[in-house]
């Protein structure tokens, strides 16, 4: 298995330029996200419009070529979405990127250009990088949608170490 099948062109592209990349002072969300897996670490920024929306999301943070595209690309997916459809938006790409049973004929089609994350399944050491944004997304929503305005999601652990 050739590890460079996992750095596509839109993957390179979104971690060499991140999109959406900056704090945000007035966020009404602000998530700590970590995986000490692999040392990445993200701060979403999420502001929200009206109370079951998105406005606009904005990520920091240093992480790994995966990590950053993923955050980045997700941002800019996330853009005027209701939490509703962020929630599916971000299930689907959590299936597909963590799935066992995800089979080739599993229609992710949904996800759009997010599909080029696909192959990071095959590297289960990765697939914490590739997800870690989304986590924090949840975690988001879910701080939102009780008023709460930060908090701090970590995943992984020492025993996923080794699979
Ligand atoms: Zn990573």
């Amino acid at each position: 298995m050739d590890i460079k099948a996992l750095y596509q062109e839109v993957i390179m592209d979104h971690a060499r330029k991140p999109r959406n990349y900056g704090e945000v002072a007035d966020a009404d969300v602000c998530i700590q996200a970590h995986n000490p897996m692999c040392g990445d670490e993200l701060t979403l920024y999420l502001k929200k419009k009206g109370d079951n929306a998105i406005c606009s999301t904005h990520f920091t943070g240093s992480a790994c070529s995966i990590c950053m595209a993923s955050a980045s690309l997700m941002t800019v997916k996330l853009r005027d979405k209701t939490f509703d459809e962020a929630s599916r938006l971000s299930n689907q790409f959590q299936q597909m990127i963590v799935s066992e049973a995800a089979e080739e004929t599993s229609d992710f089609s949904g996800l759009g250009d997010l599909q080029a994350f696909e192959g990071v399944r095959k590297f289960p050491m990765r697939a914490k990088c590739a997800t870690l944004a989304w986590h924090a997304l949840d975690d988001a929503i879910d701080a939102a949608l009780k008023g709460k305005s930060t908090s701090e999601v970590t995943v992984g652990d020492a025993e996923e170490r080794h699979p």
